[in-house]
């Protein structure tokens, strides 16, 4: 099994990586940014807790985000490996990764982290925000706070992966064939 965890800040290209990459590899792709947004949409309980968190650029509690990301994997049980996009964002959420997937006898493959200057994602940010209809694209205070959050909770992930080599930064800059043919030179690798 193939197991990659996509990394980067807001902003960085994750998702639309992820939409080319689980073709090319056949893997399941999953975001929990687009998971709540589906609960939002549809008003369950999950999405009416997330959002309070979710419009003003904080994060969903880690129990609430593990719970959902387990059960998100317990659905794909004949999956030839995930791209977890947006997942883990914190310590915890990583320990909690390494122990679902060993329980199927298998790990992460590598994090493979997308970088961008600050100022491009602010702008690539505001630009998403003009049509994606996400809230949290709408405003700059709140763009920046999200990514004030990742360098400060999240960020400390890539020495999690590098303690045992599995962290690949790529320079998230470019076309978007550009940037897949650097990550899948890395995922070929893996
Ligand atoms: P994203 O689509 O990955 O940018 O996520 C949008 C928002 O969803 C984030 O700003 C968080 O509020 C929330 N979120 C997504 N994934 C996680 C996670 N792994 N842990 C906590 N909150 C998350």
């Amino acid at each position: 099994m193939k197991n990659i965890v996509l990394f980067g800040p807001p902003g960085a290209g994750k998702g639309t990586q992820a939409e080319v990459l689980k073709t090319k590899y056949n893997l399941v792709h999953i975001s929990t940014g687009d998971v709540f947004r589906f609960n939002i949409k549809n008003a369950t309980e999950l999405g009416v807790l997330a959002k309070s968190y979710i419009d003003k650029g904080h994060l969903v509690p880690d129990e609430v985000t593990i719970k959902m990301l387990n059960a998100e994997v317990e659905k794909n049980p004949e999956a030839n490996g995930f791209i977890f996009d947006g997942f883990p964002r914190t310590s915890a959420q990583a320990e909690a990764l390494d122990t679902l997937l060993e329980s199927k006898s298998t790990n992460v493959s590598g994090m493979v982290a997308l970088e961008v200057d600050d100022e491009i994602l602010v702008e690539r940010l505001l630009e998403r925000g003009k049509t994606s209809g996400r809230a949290d694209d709408a405003d700059e205070s709140v763009i920046r706070n999200r990514i004030k959050v990742y360098y400060a909770e999240t960020a400390i992930l890539k020495d999690y992966y590098k303690q045992d080599d599995k962290f690949f930064g790529i320079d998230g800059v470019g076309s978007i064939d550009e940037i897949t043919d650097r990550i899948s030179s890395v995922m070929n690798s893996l």
